[in-house]
């Protein structure tokens, strides 16, 4: 049986897949079964952040299966609490941490903290979210219901209540009420096309919430670890919120994510687990990205490839108007806002044929992410064939 009957009689069908079959990886550069070689501007999905084949992550994992993999939370986990040290002293947020196994995992987590604060807090109880139009915060049944796209909540219901939605940043307000206990947004709408919010508007939010004792969550599921050239977006936006979400880049492709927060006393025991989250591999996995990562901005060095990646963006963006309406994103975050959904669908399409992927974000807009580790050379060969791609549309 060939791989791709294999896959369509026994995987669901929930992903208008590809079939390309990656077989091995370097850096920014991933091979197929035939040895062909793909620039990867995805990092499957902002997840590889040091890159695929990683050898001081490679190195620092199987040190560790040779240890021990799991024990559960019941007993204390060594990487995990130096994970968890790590990532506030980087963050500079006196908070504390969760970890679970994946964004949506951690955007649930974040909810039953503000659920449980804004419920123990006095009368009238609280415990609606107002989240954005456009966002995305995740697959399960509630983060489903707290991401703003209608269209993706035609099933599955019912739905918990309690969650609202604002058109933007500037309609929030308008959606607080006395049972309001959180916002939740993303800094840079990941999923959502590639939109920043306005650092102004952000931190106008962020005070005028305060002032009401309403949390803030930001979902920094795509946003986080360096992503945007800070630990978190939310330090680029020079914010403190009140509980961050963490997944995709921090185990660098081993399934991790957390819940930061300031509130360290609202759960107790027996208020939240899980079996796998924060175990010996994806902590020890989480501690090496970061000190990777870590190196490489205090170097200069990522903030200098951002740059680089940017210009080459700018200048595309500029060459072929009739494509794009501009360019968009922050740091590694980045998109070509097309002039329409077909021309963003054959963009992808055509990229991956010429080597190189790329991916879809909202309606009209081509994403980029590459690894946090790419290099000039890996930049400068993506955007050849980038234009190749193009340059016949
Ligand atoms: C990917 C993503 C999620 C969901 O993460 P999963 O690991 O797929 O559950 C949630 N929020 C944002 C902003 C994301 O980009």
């Amino acid at each position: 049986m060939d791989l791709k009957t294999m896959d369509q009689t026994y995987i669901l069908p929930t992903y208008a897949k590809n079939y390309t079959n990656f077989v091995s990886g370097k850096n920014s550069v991933l091979y197929d079964e035939a040895g062909r070689d793909y620039i990867d501007f995805g990092s499957g999905i902002a997840v590889c952040s040091v890159g695929h084949g990683n050898e001081k992550l490679q190195n620092a994992l199987c040190k560790q299966l040779e240890k021990i993999t799991h024990i559960s939370n019941l007993f204390v986990i060594e990487p995990q609490a130096q994970l968890a040290k790590k990532l506030v002293e980087l963050s500079g947020y006196d908070m504390q941490l969760f970890f679970g196994n994946s964004g949506a995992e951690a955007n649930e987590a974040a909810i039953k903290i503000a659920r449980k604060y804004g419920e123990v807090d006095g009368e009238p109880k609280r415990y609606k979210v107002v989240t954005l139009e456009h966002s995305f915060h995740g697959r399960t049944i509630s983060t489903l219901k707290a991401t703003g796209q209608q269209s993706m909540h035609s099933y599955f219901g019912p739905f918990p209540d309690g969650f609202e939605y604002a058109e933007d940043m500037d309609d929030v307000y308008s959606r607080l009420d006395d049972h309001t206990v959180a916002v939740m947004i993303e800094l840079v709408q990941g999923e959502g096309g590639i939109e920043p919010m306005e650092k102004q508007k952000v931190q106008e939010l962020a005070k005028e919430l305060k002032k009401r004792d309403i949390l803030l969550i930001v979902d920094e599921v795509q946003t986080g670890i360096y992503r945007t050239g800070e630990l978190l977006a939310s330090n680029l936006y020079e914010i403190t919120p009140d509980i961050v979400t963490l997944a995709k880049g921090l185990g660098g492709g081993v399934p991790i994510g957390a819940v930061m927060t300031g509130l360290k006393d609202v759960l107790g025991p027996g208020d939240h687990g899980s079996t796998f989250g924060g175990n010996y591999l994806s902590s020890t996995a989480g501690v090496t990205v970061l000190d990777i990562l870590e190196q490489l901005k205090s170097s200069g060095k990522l903030a200098e490839a951002m740059v680089y990646f940017s210009d080459k963006l700018e200048a595309v963006a500029q060459k072929y108007e009739h494509l794009f309406f501009k360019s968009v994103g922050i740091g590694f975050m980045r998109g070509l806002r097309a002039k329409d959904a077909d021309v963003q669908g054959k963009i992808i399409q055509r990229c991956l044929q010429e080597g190189l992927i790329v991916l879809k974000s909202g309606r009209n807009t081509v994403r980029f992410l590459p690894t946090l580790t790419v290099t000039k050379d890996e930049i400068d060969e993506g955007f050849k064939r980038f234009e190749k791609a193009i340059s016949t549309l």
